[in-house]
């Protein structure tokens, strides 16, 4: 005679931990990930604050891309700790997983004790719509949706870098894209500036980019900053964005970025073009070495890009501005492994991507200091600054 139902959960629960809800924050606390195992439209309606979300019915293709160390504890729930027990069984006996809790009365139960709940906004749907190859990914999902969606991105120049970058975050969904261009678009621009087109020569930068991205999506709020970054302003332009997107054609506001970045903790992707040749790195503040940690000081004039006029292969702004637009989009994401602590080198002629390691230098005049030691007299001030390109202008 095969048991009941419920002799056959009991048995399960008998061999899993069951914890109750006021012991979530206690676990977390020492490392646990909690996982959702309920359905789309359940989460909808609200779920734990930073827990992840594993439907059961996808929970052995899923779980070990969200929890890949199998000894790490998790905490399951599901509406009434019935799914989440059979998961938690799924879990240890199928999957290998060593420390499985399942949480007691679920969701309902979480709730009704009065924990923190979170409700995720709803997305139109055009928005489903729009973004739906976005959903589809794990990594991504309607959640992710909703950070890019958030995410206060700066772009500085929409230049070469710029424009690529630009045109693929807009269509990405990121919220808010500002620009910083005091330039006007020019016919020689044209050969790689995707943003801008024919019609626009003559048109502000700022204002023929805000153009290209309200007709591409309009959920992307365009902040225009028509202005030359200097030490007397770049504070107060970089505050409140979450990333800064570095397409600066220039050593001196590149240190004075690093310098103002730091201060503020914003991540820069960076990138740089030259011929046929292209770099990217992630600086993100005292997580890893910022500018002044790799450039200790610039590089002699005539090898600076800012000093005259360079030949430049048109499509290798586009190909490093889509790998800044995708660092970006990992940084807001939280997912991958972001170009932090390394120099990626992509030689278009050759076809190929070397990287070499950076390191954090334990004397950086910046970024070994606590941000608010540096002062704003400080920011980017490098020993020739006055002599800097003095030669080729
Ligand atoms: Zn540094």
């Amino acid at each position: 005679m095969s048991p009941s139902g419920a002799e056959v959960l009991r048995q399960i629960k008998s061999r899993i931990a069951e914890v109750d809800p006021s012991e979530v924050h206690e676990l977390r606390r020492q490392g646990a990930v909690v996982i959702d195992v309920r359905q789309d439209d359940e989460r909808a309606a609200g779920h734990i604050p930073g827990a992840h979300h594993v439907p059961k019915s996808h929970l052995e293709t899923r779980i070990e891309s969200v929890v890949p160390d199998k000894s790490v504890p998790v905490i399951l729930y599901c509406a009434s700790g019935v799914r989440s027990a059979w998961a938690a069984r799924t879990l240890i006996e199928d999957l290998g997983y060593e420390r499985v809790h399942s949480m007691v009365g679920g969701f309902t139960l979480w709730k009704d004790r009065g924990h923190e709940v979170e409700v995720p906004r709803v997305m139109s749907a055009e928005q489903r719509e729009r973004y739906s190859r976005h959903l589809l990914l794990n990594e991504v999902g309607a959640e992710g949706q909703q950070k890019l969606l958030d995410a206060k991105v700066l772009l500085l120049g929409a230049g070469g870098l710029g424009s690529p970058a630009a045109l693929y975050l807009a269509a990405a969904g990121v919220g808010t894209l500002g620009i910083v261009d005091d330039d006007v678009v020019d016919l020689s621009n044209l050969q790689r500036q995707v943003i801008h087109n024919s019609e626009r020569v003559g048109v502000a930068k700022v204002d023929s980019a805000e153009q290209t991205i309200n007709a591409l999506n309009p959920d992307v709020k365009v902040i225009k900053h028509r202005l030359r970054l200097g030490p007397e302003n770049i504070m107060g332009v970089l505050d409140g964005y979450d990333v800064v997107v570095d397409g600066l054609d220039n050593f001196p506001t590149r240190y004075l970025l690093n310098d103002a970045s730091v201060r503020l903790r914003i991540p820069v992707v960076s990138a740089a073009i030259l011929g046929f040749d292209g770099q990217l790195s992630v600086f993100k503040p005292y997580e890893g070495p910022c500018y002044r940690c790799l450039f200790p000081v610039p590089p002699p004039a005539e090898l600076a890009p800012s000093c005259g006029a360079n030949g430049v292969l048109g499509v290798l702004p586009g190909t490093m501005g889509l790998l800044q637009a995708t660092e970006v989009i990992k940084l807001i994401l939280d997912v991958g492994n972001p170009a932090i602590g390394r120099l990626l080198m992509y030689d278009a002629l050759g076809a190929t991507m070397d990287e070499v390691k950076i390191r954090r230098d334990p004397d950086c005049p910046i970024c070994s200091r606590d941000p608010d030691e540096i002062s704003d007299e400080e920011m980017g001030v490098f020993p020739d600054y006055e002599a800097f390109c003095a030669g080729v202008h």
